[in-house]
């Protein structure tokens, strides 16, 4: 845990989240204010700053979390098949429209018309 990482506080439970799946590692919960129908982020539960910050070693637990993407989808109501999908937009460091610095992916989907801002960056 980080002090004053909003994220952080929020995977302790010291801050409340509309949360749709947790387990020892990761938390996953939905965003306050959505870009899209469906707007979901999961976050490893330990402080991890970036994938700047990332080592070769972290690829079991990163590769998990892009593997958990398509059921936290559609448990929250992205429709399957080619019709329907989600996109999954990971922001990185402040050029890379990353605003809270705890690693987390954004998970989007929904029928759309989506926020303009859902386009490039959540
Ligand atoms: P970033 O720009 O860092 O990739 O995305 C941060 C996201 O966190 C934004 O989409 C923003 O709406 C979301 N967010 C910021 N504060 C809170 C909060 O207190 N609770 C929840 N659930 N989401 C938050
Ligand atoms: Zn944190």
């Amino acid at each position: 845990m980080s002090e004053n990482c909003l994220f952080c506080k929020i995977a302790a439970g010291a801050i409340p989240a509309k949360k749709l799946f947790e387990d020892d590692d990761f938390l996953a919960f939905h965003d306050i204010n959505p870009a899209a129908p469906v707007h979901i982020l999961l976050i490893p539960k330990k402080h991890v700053q970036s994938l700047q910050t990332i080592s070769p070693e972290d690829s079991v637990w990163l590769g998990k979390m892009l593997a958990m993407a398509p059921a936290l989808a559609a448990q929250a109501g992205c429709r399957p098949g080619p019709e329907g999908g989600f996109r999954v937009v990971l922001n990185n460091g402040l050029d890379g429209g990353q605003e809270i610095n705890h690693l987390h992916m954004h998970i989007l989907g929904g029928p759309r018309p989506w926020a303009d801002r859902a386009a490039v960056a959540a």
